[in-house]
């Protein structure tokens, strides 16, 4: 049999999530120029893009001009895109595992961390990561429910997640009138009652999450006041320390803009941003079986045996009367089918992105996996790219090695009779560029990148379908 990566049998690769990670694997394949590579792309949603179409705030439209790039690697004529199939619902892991040389999961990390404190099932404590994904389109949350006829609202964590949904919480509906954001949570927006937004952090201002561009972002907004207690703006003395024996430059502008945003002087702003630090929620409080206060504890800060400093709880309560909660405290990944996971870490159990086995870590032979369901939840867009470069160095080792799968079907038309058995309905890369041109053409008529499509059944209605 030839060897995988030659004209006469080229490399044949699935890529399972059209997400970052699975782009930049897909162009980091591409590049070589030594093996003839061909990629099939599946996604279980009809368009592409994951968290840049439905995670990435919908005011933050040059983060999202990356997709430029990945559309750069959709051209190339080896690629093919089918949306619309789903792994474990359209196709099996057996199926691809006999279809292909070579897979890379790329699924990222679909669900969120709970708190785990009483009260946090009542109505109107929700995920913040549900939220982002409603407000942004994204077709399985259309339906979702947000009640935002509270006037105060507490976000958990600080996170640019936990900002992302402070800032749409807390712009006017004109700013958010401009962008992408889904037709519907507009309109939801528009008659929001929420004037307050506490940001409330289990650290100080010195372990935030948040980077420094969002925080100034977050002071700058129209009609938003912004408060910091003065206390909780200055680091305690351990953390104060940590900054300078690091010479944390990050952390101490990080300061610098918090302390700055806290000395101003409300001049007429008719919103407010709350910054609270050092407490964490023990009880959401409800009346009616809603939510009516959160019960905080205040914490303090000390120094775990590898320096790194934890919140500790304190004997001090307090209340805060809020009618609306988003819990932002990291996104969770999910198993697929059969695949080796780490339930705790919620990623699947890899070395430097190759799939292994879970008692013996062997590698399992012609699986793979980059982005978040590799290494977590963390980092921007762009930490995928490296990411994504470690996994492919490891397949064109193996690929040297002779280490791929040996399907039984080689040719990319086999592929296309089997989606066309299981997912006759699916969505291909022209279909999606159509979608695109569709969207982008709605929103030149009201001044916005594109009014989205909130439903599959109205894309499939607009491509004729
Ligand atoms: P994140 O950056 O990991 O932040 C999670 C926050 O939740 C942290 O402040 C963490 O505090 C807190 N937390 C965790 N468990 C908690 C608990 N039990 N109680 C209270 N607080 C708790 O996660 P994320 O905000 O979901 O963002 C995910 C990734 O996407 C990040 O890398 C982020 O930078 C990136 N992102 C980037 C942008 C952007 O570039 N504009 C926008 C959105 C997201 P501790 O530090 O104390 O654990």
């Amino acid at each position: 049999m030839a060897k995988p990566g030659t004209s006469a049998c080229p490399l044949r690769v699935a890529i399972i999530g059209a997400g970052p990670a699975g782009f930049y694997a897909a162009e980091h394949l591409f590049k070589q120029d030594r093996i003839i590579v061909e990629i099939d792309m599946f996604d279980r949603l009809p368009t592409p893009f994951g968290l840049v179409r439905n995670g990435v705030a919908p005011d933050h439209q040059r983060i999202k001009a990356v997709t430029r790039i990945f559309d750069r690697t959709a051209t190339n004529p080896r690629f093919r895109f089918f949306g619309q199939v789903g792994l474990g619902r359209d196709i099996t892991r057996a199926q691809l595992r006999d279809h292909y040389h070579q897979i890379i999961y790329t699924t990222g990390a679909p669900s969120d961390r709970n708190l785990g404190i009483p009260g946090e099932n009542l109505k109107g404590s929700y995920s913040a990561t549900d939220f982002v994904a409603w407000y942004n389109g994204h077709p399985d949350f259309r339906d979702y429910e947000f009640d935002l006829s509270q006037k105060r609202a507490a976000v958990v964590g600080l996170g640019n997640v936990a900002v992302d949904v402070i800032r749409i919480l807390s712009r006017t509906p004109e700013e958010l009138a401009q962008t992408d954001i889904a037709d519907y949570a507009l309109e939801q927006l528009r008659q929001s009652r929420v004037r307050e937004v506490y940001m409330l952090g289990r650290r100080g201002p010195a372990q935030a999450a948040f980077t420094n561009p969002e925080i100034k972002e977050l002071g700058r907004l129209d009609d938003v006041h912004v408060t910091i207690p003065p206390e909780e703006a200055t680091p305690d003395s351990l953390s104060q320390q940590a900054l300078e024996r690091e010479d944390d430059r990050v952390g101490l502008k990080r300061i610098e803009i918090l302390k700055e945003i806290a000395s101003r002087q409300r001049a007429g702003q008719s919103r407010t941003i709350h910054f609270r630090f050092l407490v964490s929620p023990v009880e959401i409080l409800g009346s009616s079986g809603r939510v009516r206060a959160m019960r905080l504890v205040k914490n303090e800060l000390y120094a775990t045996d590898m320096g790194t400093l934890r919140p500790r709880a304190t004997d001090r309560l307090e209340e805060l009367k809020v009618g609306l909660v988003f819990r932002s405290i990291g996104y969770k990944g999910l198993p697929l089918s059969d695949i080796p996971f780490n339930p705790k870490w919620g990623v699947i159990l890899n070395e430097k992105g190759r799939v292994v086995e879970p008692e013996s870590r062997k590698p399992v032979v012609g699986e793979y996996t980059a982005g978040w369901i590799k290494r977590g939840p963390n980092g921007v867009i762009g930490t995928n790219k490296p990411d994504a470069l470690e996994t492919v160095s490891c397949m064109l080792e193996d690929l040297e090695a002779g280490l791929t799968l040996k399907p039984s079907h080689q040719g990319s038309s086999d592929t296309e009779t089997l989606i066309r058995r299981n997912r006759p309905d699916y969505f291909s890369y022209a279909d999606w560029q159509r979608i695109d041109e569709i969207e982008r053409e709605k929103g030149l008529h009201s001044g916005r990148p594109r009014v989205k499509f909130a439903t599959v059944e109205e894309m499939a209605a607009a491509l004729g379908r």
